[in-house]
């Protein structure tokens, strides 16, 4: 059976979540007993989203081989087992250094190097290559941005000449908005129709038609949309706003069958793809036992994205237990004292960059400390936690890390080319998995059940080892080190139900059905420590 390609476009506005959509059929298909590969083309010129401000891409998700990505490989991982690595991701600003690099040597032989055919076709090998290193059966590929932007012409170019040469592996799927229009009373679809006529216009037609609207369209809606955009009845399908969670979007699209239409016209197998653990956990948030409170203590919490996996994650150890979570959002530079901090049942201070807010976090920890209130650092989190300990427990008043004051006495968090006695590593980002090993008998390893491990990092600064004997006295347990022993990866405070900071990402590893063991027994703690 040859290899079999999806493609998903967006029309009319942005966000109107094409990787949540993709990720759902991609689970559907799994579940059917498919080998999947997951893909996301990027129009944006950055090489990769790492330098770009949360604020304007949202979180920067990191895979195994350490690549920096667009947060859509979040929902591909938390959705399905594809593998994602640097071979799942591509942005317009990647393709043409690739181009021009060649250029530059000379590959192309004297010719005039153009958008199309060169362009197109670094496009086209990409979405073979994804397929190939998971020799997957099927290929679900994302088109960032929305139907008629500039950019994403090259992209759109792309997938059209893939199909040409494929005609019968390809299938191309397009989201829309269909508004309600409360002043005529009335759902629109006439956005619709404009967004499939352009995508007609440069010779895409959509087998799939996948409405997002705040209720399910009436079978005369469809049937117009059907008319007017080419596109058969049963294969225009409702992408309604969730009512309780994202993960019940699989189980919706199931319902109405559109994965065995995706089998159908692709002449795939045609097999029954079972949801009985997505139900369960559909059934447990509908459910809940009770509620637990967490306060994020971050700089960019007003971009609802900024801390995407971190809040998932967070869901998944909620559901786990069942039990809602509400998410109580603190911005630190705002936090003068500890009455900005009450009412919340457990702290999580996620990763960052930089000054401000870094006091408010000191705070935030010591507050944690104190109070005996668990306390999970990820990344920046977990420096933050050594800070503090170091300022209030060691003695050391003047315990910084030398991100936020470079001169500091007490640098117990540094750069490796800062610190003494470790080999100097350079002063470059640590990026995607190292492993670690656990200590027996630590709280970690009781979660993890095992002593090795390996977890994603993005991150330049360390704890100073320096300081590490004094703080292990005053009772820091360092319950994670890198491989070799040179690097403590984790943090864990002895006489605290539950106070542990880790270097690396944790977020980026859970699932619903497999939440993350460090995500699940940090909420555990603070559900425990509101019912004491
Ligand atoms: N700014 C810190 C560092 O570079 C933490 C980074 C992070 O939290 N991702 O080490």
């Amino acid at each position: 059976m040859p290899r079999k390609y999806i493609f998903i476009t967006g029309g009319v506005v942005s966000s109107l979540g094409k990787g949540l959509m993709l990720a759902s059929i991609a689970l559907l298909l799994e579940k059917k007993g498919f080998k999947i590969a997951m893909l996301k083309l990027d129009p944006y010129l950055n090489v990769d989203p790492g330098t770009m401000n949360p604020f304007e891409h949202g979180e920067v998700y990191v895979t195994d081989d350490g690549i920096e990505t667009d947060l859509d490989l979040g929902h591909y991982y938390r959705y399905t087992h594809a593998p994602l690595s640097r071979a799942s991701t591509a942005t317009s600003g990647q393709v043409y250094d690739t181009v021009i690099k060649q250029e530059r040597r000379g590959d192309y032989l004297g010719k005039t190097v153009q958008v199309i055919p060169h362009i197109t076709e670094e496009i086209k090998k990409r979405i073979v290559h994804c397929g190939d290193q998971a020799d997957a059966e099927v290929v679900l590929i994302e088109i960032g941005g929305t139907v008629g932007d500039i950019e994403s012409l090259p992209f759109l170019e792309a997938i059209r000449q893939f199909r040409y040469e494929r005609p019968n592996d390809c299938l191309n799927l397009h989201l829309t908005y269909v508004p309600y229009l409360k002043a005529a009373g009335e759902v629109k679809t006439k956005p619709t129709q404009h967004s499939v006529q352009t995508l007609r216009s440069i010779g895409i037609i959509p087998d799939m038609i996948l409405c997002r609207s705040e209720s399910a369209l009436e079978l005369p809606l469809k049937k117009k949309i059907s008319l007017f955009c080419n596109v058969p009845t049963d294969c225009v399908f409702d992408a309604v706003d969730v009512e309780t969670s994202i993960y019940e979007v699989p189980l919706k699209m199931q319902a109405q069958g559109i994965d065995n239409q995706i089998c159908e016209k692709l002449g795939l197998e045609k097999r029954v793809a079972d949801l009985s653990e997505w139900k369960k956990i559909i059934e447990k948030i509908k459910n809940p036992k009770g509620s637990v409170t967490i306060g994020i203590v971050g700089k960019y919490l007003q971009h609802k994205d900024a801390y995407k996996s971190v809040f998932e994650a967070l869901t998944h150890g909620a559901v786990a237990e069942g039990y809602t979570l509400n998410l109580k959002t603190i911005e630190s530079d705002k936090i003068t004292s500890e009455k900005c901090l009450e009412g919340c049942d457990g702290f999580l201070i996620p990763g960052g960059f930089g000054e401000r807010g870094w006091e408010g976090k000191i705070l935030a920890a010591r507050y944690c400390r104190e109070n005996k209130i668990p306390f999970f650092g990820i990344c920046l989190g977990l420096q933050v936690l050594i800070v503090e300990f170091a300022r209030n427990v060691l003695g050391l008043t003047e315990a910084n890390s030398t991100e936020i004051e470079s001169q500091t006495n007490a640098p117990v968090i540094s750069l490796l080319s800062e610190q003494e006695d470790v080999e100097d590593l350079g002063g470059t980002m640590r990026l995607g998995a190292y492993p670690c090993l656990l200590k027996e008998g630590s709280r970690v390893h009781q979660a993890y059940g095992t002593t090795t491990i390996s977890e994603r990092h993005r991150h330049r600064y360390e704890i100073n080892n320096k300081y590490k004997k004094l703080a292990e006295e005053k009772g820091v347990t360092f319950s994670g080190v890198l491989e070799n022993g040179n690097l403590c990866e984790i943090a864990e405070i002895d006489d605290h139900p539950w106070m542990i900071g880790v270097q690396f990402h944790p977020e980026f590893k859970s699932r619903p059905v497999e939440p993350h063991p460090l995500f699940h027994q940090f909420i555990t703690a603070a559900i425990d420590g509101k019912n004491s």
